[in-house]
């Protein structure tokens, strides 16, 4: 009989499992899961092949990273949102696998250097994809974020696609993660991360029976709101993935006015 040690698992098995579980619990999310699971399963592929590459990997955030890798796999990458994903992605990849090398590298290196929030669904296909990349040039640079107070991803410059609540002593402490270099950082608690606002009849926090581990945290001055993940709630939660999977969240803030700080990776 085999023994039943533990195997080392890495990030992209651990939220894949994550996203098996849940799909099978929330009906509701199960084909953003799926789709998110055959994502995953790339991302996974690309970061392993640039992390063997003997490509060229300065830190750049002003062009794409030059992974002779990269651009190649970006068809194979389409070719998985044109098979797996809700019908409006599969027709941009449909579209955008028949465009150019040009146009398509374009594309990318335009994701990769504006900050802003993605407009068009192609960003959002661009992002996905080279979220891997970017993960790994973060983990590579070695960053510091001990002491850093914005809310604006230390390494990125991106806004945070959501909040995580980690035990800290009797209570919790609040972090906010990129969604895209996938970044942590401590933000404290009672501040918006859109526009700071401190008043805390302002931040309204709403969660609801079904998700009781999620917190949609709003801001009554800008309207915007993130969800933060609590993980003292429930530990066996994935931050990306819990986020993903809370949906019905999103339709609810967004249907009392509050907009997402920043979009996650599937749009949402
Ligand atoms: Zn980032
Ligand atoms: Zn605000």
């Amino acid at each position: 009989m085999p023994h039943n040690r533990p195997v080392a698992i890495n990030p992209w098995q651990q939220r894949i499992r994550r996203a098996e579980k849940l799909a099978i619990q929330h009906s509701f999310a199960a084909k953003i899961l799926g789709f998110y699971i055959h994502v995953a399963r790339f991302q996974q592929d690309v970061h392993r092949t640039l992390e063997r590459s003997g490509g060229k990997t300065e830190v750049s955030l002003s062009s794409l990273p030059k992974f002779p890798e990269l651009l190649h796999s970006f068809p194979a990458f389409l070719s998985v949102v044109e098979e797996k994903a809700p019908a409006q992605f599969a027709q941009i990849a449909r579209d955008l696998r028949k465009s150019s090398p040009a146009s398509q590298s374009d594309l990318l290196n335009h994701s990769w250097t504006a900050t802003t929030e993605p407009e068009v669904a192609e960003e959002f296909v661009a992002l996905a994809f080279l979220q891997p990349c970017a993960e790994l040039l973060r983990s590579r640079a070695g960053l510091q974020v001990n002491g850093y107070t914005h809310s604006i991803c230390p390494f990125c410059n991106r806004k945070a696609a959501l909040g995580v609540l980690r035990p800290l002593g009797d209570g919790a402490r609040r972090n906010l993660i990129c969604g895209f270099c996938l970044c942590e950082w401590e933000f404290r608690r009672i501040v918006c991360a859109g526009c700071g606002q401190e008043d805390q009849t302002k931040l309204p926090v709403y969660t609801a029976e079904q998700f009781p581990h999620i917190r949609v945290e709003c801001c009554d001055a800008c309207h915007t709101y993130i969800k933060s993940v609590d993980l003292t709630k429930n530990g066996l939660a994935d931050p990306l993935v819990d986020e993903l999977a809370s949906v019905p969240l999103d339709l609810w803030a967004q249907e009392h006015g509050y907009a997402k700080l920043r979009p996650n990776l599937l749009g949402m």
